[in-house]
């Protein structure tokens, strides 16, 4: 048996597990999706897999959902962040849409020196990651973190984990992926509209953990590099295989 409708909840799932809905949730469910007592509805929380759910209450402001049966299991992304430059509005609710549909396990923006966005508003991207798993089917909701300075992200690296450094000065060239270990955690960086500082690039080079790599001949948006990269590492050292 399977749902149409998908919904991210903040709640434990289990056989039997009672879900309240919150006011914005009884609307779509009820008031838009026309919803009522025994329809059918997928649940997913990022940790428990995905549940069928039936409509125990309907109410204008409020309700409930009693859990099924489990409809898949919990499928996590491979262990891969990505890190970017936010740039206008539209296209960074673009790159958090994109990069929860790809399967970032965690979406950082980071604050570089060309950077022109000083602020970002967490809580809506972090909206935009789960109406993007809501619609791909995932199980899984990547976090987005706050907007962070790059070079406070790099002073706390962790252990292990591989950079793949998008280099806008590597246009043309053949660096890629091969032989690179696809079990590391890893993590890809894109720049900023304006490219990385002089600076920046020899910080970067210079880390042991860093990996620069060409997305080709043509210098891309960053909104098209962030998709591009994150399909260069899922097919080299990803989960599509
Ligand atoms: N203004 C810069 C381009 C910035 S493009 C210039 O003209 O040089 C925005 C980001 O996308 C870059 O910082 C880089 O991370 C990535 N990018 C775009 N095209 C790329 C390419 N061909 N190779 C590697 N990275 C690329």
């Amino acid at each position: 048996m399977s749902a149409k409708i998908r919904l991210y909840v903040d709640h434990p799932l289990g056989a039997g597990q009672s879900v309240p809905l919150t006011r914005e949730q009884a609307h779509y469910l009820f008031g838009v999706m026309r919803q009522s007592v025994g329809g059918q509805v997928a649940l997913f929380n990022g940790r428990d897999g995905e549940w069928l759910a039936e409509v125990a209450e309907a109410g204008k402001r409020g309700g409930a959902l009693t859990c099924v049966a489990q409809s898949k299991p919990l499928q996590l992304p491979p262990d891969l962040w990505l890190l970017f430059a936010p740039i206008k509005k539209a296209r960074t609710d673009f790159i958090v849409e994109k990069a929860a549909e790809m399967g970032a396990a965690r979406i950082m923006p980071v604050q570089t020196e060309f950077t022109n966005s000083e602020r970002i508003r967490q809580d809506r991207l972090q909206a935009h990651a789960v109406e993007a798993a809501e619609q791909c089917g995932g199980t899984f909701v990547p976090e987005v973190s706050d907007l962070t300075r790059l070079d406070k992200v790099l002073d706390v690296w962790p252990d292990g984990r591989q950079l793949m450094f998008c280099d806008e000065a590597e246009v043309g060239s053949a660096l890629g992926l091969a032989g690179q270990d696809g079990r590391a955690p890893w993590a890809i960086l894109i720049g900023p509209e304006g490219g990385f500082s002089a600076r920046e690039r020899s910080r970067l080079t210079g880390l042991p953990f860093t990996h620069v790599v060409s997305l080709g001949p043509r210098i891309l948006r960053a909104d098209t590099a962030a998709v591009a990269a994150l399909t260069m590492w899922q097919q080299a050292l990803g989960d599509w295989a």
